[in-house]
């Protein structure tokens, strides 16, 4: 067989991993836990690339995933008999960062995490990031991978690295489809070569993985797909372990709420739905999904966005359904009828769920509001059927709410005195300014409160949302608004002097304003500015100007 060829790690990927070892080494045994859940999605890729392909080398037994410890050697092999790699993806997974998003983003936060006092925000990048394999090196003083993939014609390969600059490829020897990876343990690691121990970090991370994983030939997962399980029988603990199995997440992190549903018509699926204690760093990036899609079992879409609607992209967890096609791919996935409906349930449900969360626990609620909100509210102007139930989840800052209070709009109306007969709102970029707007100095006098809205989004909000519970929404900033307190006795009067005060400051401002008006509005300041009913607010200015239009 040809001889080995040496190959410069990327540099980026010299610098994960220095990161790796480096800010994981209190957390050492999550190594384990990243290379199960890689031999866990490796299984799942041969399954499905079974069922959909007819030229692929056939697995070679039951899937399974086999850890052998060697205490003499200080050795462990983690053996799966799944998809496999061809050389080149071994050289393109092991040996660059494919995912230059995640790499930007822990280069960005590479000093904080060196300092790290809290390891576990540590684990948690590194897992949610997806550079788990090189958490291997955080015990192995060298790593083997020996692989073949199911592709029709690739050869095994054997990939070798101490973790330092460089690694090698080189023939390997395998029969089967499957991987092979050996890890030569460093020193002071020998209790990874204890069975208890092995068997009780599986058990502590990698419980709900759906395939069988023995220790030295004995099996030591729970294996239940935990989304078929009657919801009686799932425990809060159960939650948290397939939560953080599911995200990537790091030891004690809860799901902040999750959702349970399971349902046979007008379609079959059970879905496991949790919403994160804290908003992910991507939750803005609109293609980033993590909705696991499953076809009576099988992966299908590791991060489907078909699924739920892009404002609800805060959720984590797993759908599967018997009704779908395993042969389905992503582009047939668009028009696929049976996830159509599963999405509009999951919709439904979604919302429903919030909605009840919102009125028997307004606090969990607020939490949520304060992290995902944002995302959530989109959904008002891009869910026309959901609109209103959309609207009735949304919290907003008023002028007569303390700041560190938010107010629904149900309540907003139920606090409207028998005069004010529609909504008021104003957008911005910060209370702060928003409170000094002479704008709002009529609506204080009234006892009018105002809603303030200081989020780019709520422009979207507001230009979909016109009317909530049979009431106008309008902003203060735009047009006239009649508060309906007309005393024509004194308008006769000044109507006069104010006609020629008009005339002279139009005159003076000439091109610069469309119009110049006489106002109820103001109080205490002598002049605003307001823009005309139909003109852009100034979020949404401030939104076309990021867009560069
Ligand atoms: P992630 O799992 O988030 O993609 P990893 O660093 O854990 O990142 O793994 C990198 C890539 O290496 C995986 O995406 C996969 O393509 C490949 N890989 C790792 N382990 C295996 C395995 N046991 N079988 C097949 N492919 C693997
Ligand atoms: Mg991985």
């Amino acid at each position: 067989s040809p001889a080995a060829v040496e190959m410069p790690f990327q540099a980026e990927v010299q610098q994960v991993l220095s990161l790796v070892i480096n800010s994981l080494y209190a957390n050492q045994e999550v190594f384990l836990r990243e290379l199960v859940s890689n031999a866990s999605d490796a299984l799942d890729k041969a399954r499905f690339l079974a069922l959909t392909r007819k030229d692929v080398t056939e697995q070679e037994g039951e899937p399974a995933i086999s850890i052998k410890l060697d205490d003499e050697a200080r050795t462990i092999v983690i053996e799966d008999n799944g998809i496999g790699m061809t050389r080149d993806e071994v050289v393109q997974n092991l040996g660059t960062i494919a995912k230059s998003g995640s790499l930007e983003f822990l280069k960005s936060h590479a000093e904080e995490l060196r300092r790290a006092q809290d390891k576990d925000a540590a684990v948690k990048l590194i897992g949610q990031f997806g550079v788990g394999f090189y958490a291997a090196f955080m015990v192995a003083a060298r790593v083997d991978v020996e692989t073949l993939s199911m592709l029709p014609g690739a050869e095994a390969v054997l990939w070798r690295s101490a973790g330092a600059g460089s690694f090698t490829v080189a023939a390997g020897e395998r029969k089967h489809p499957g991987t092979t990876i050996t890890l030569h343990l460093k020193e002071d690691t020998r209790e990874y070569t204890k069975a208890w121990r092995i068997k009780e970090i599986i058990r502590k991370y990698s419980d709900f993985v759906h395939f069988p994983i023995s220790v030295n030939g004995e099996v030591a997962n729970r294996k239940a797909a935990l989304w078929t399980l009657p919801k009686s029988q799932i425990t809060e603990e159960q939650h948290a372990e397939f939560f953080r199995h599911v995200t990537g997440g790091y030891e004690g992190e809860t799901p902040l709420w999750h959702l349970h549903v399971s349902i046979d018509a007008p379609v079959q699926f059970h879905a496991l739905l949790y919403v994160p204690e804290k908003a992910p760093p991507d939750l803005f990036q609109r293609d980033r999904r993590a909705v696991r899609l499953y076809a009576k079992r099988v992966l299908i879409v590791e991060d489907c966005d078909k699924v739920a609607p892009i404002y609800l992209r805060f959720l984590r967890g797993v759908v599967d359904s018997e009704d779908l096609s395993l042969n389905v791919s992503r582009e047939m996935l668009q028009e696929d009828k049976a996830l159509k409906q599963i999405e509009a349930q999951i919709t439904k449900q979604v919302l429903k769920g919030l909605k009840e969360l919102s009125e028997s626990e307004p606090e969990r609620f607020a939490k949520f509001w304060k992290e995902f909100g944002k995302v959530l509210k989109e959904g008002v102007s891009v869910d026309w059927k959901n609109k209103d139930t959309i609207a009735d989840l949304c919290r907003f800052g008023s002028m007569n709410t303390p700041e560190d209070q938010l107010l629904s709009l149900k309540q907003y109306v139920a606090a409207m005195p028998e005069s004010q007969k529609e909504i008021y709102y104003l957008t911005g970029t910060s209370r702060r300014a928003l409170e000094k707007s002479p704008h709002i100095e009529a609506f204080k006098k009234r006892g009018y409160d105002v809603l303030l809205m200081t989020e780019p989004v709520d422009e979207w909000v507001v230009q979909s949302l016109t009317e909530y519970d049979k009431r106008r929404l309008r902003s203060i900033a735009h047009g006239d608004i009649d508060l309906g307190d007309k005393d024509e006795k004194a308008d006769e009067l000044a109507g006069e002097q104010i006609k020629s005060a008009v005339s002279a400051v139009k005159s003076t401002l000439g091109d610069r304003v469309k119009d110049v008006r006489a106002s109820r509005r103001l109080t205490d300041s002598a002049s605003c500015l307001v823009a005309a009913e139909g003109d852009l607010g100034v979020n949404m200015e401030r939104i076309m100007r990021m867009m560069g239009e």
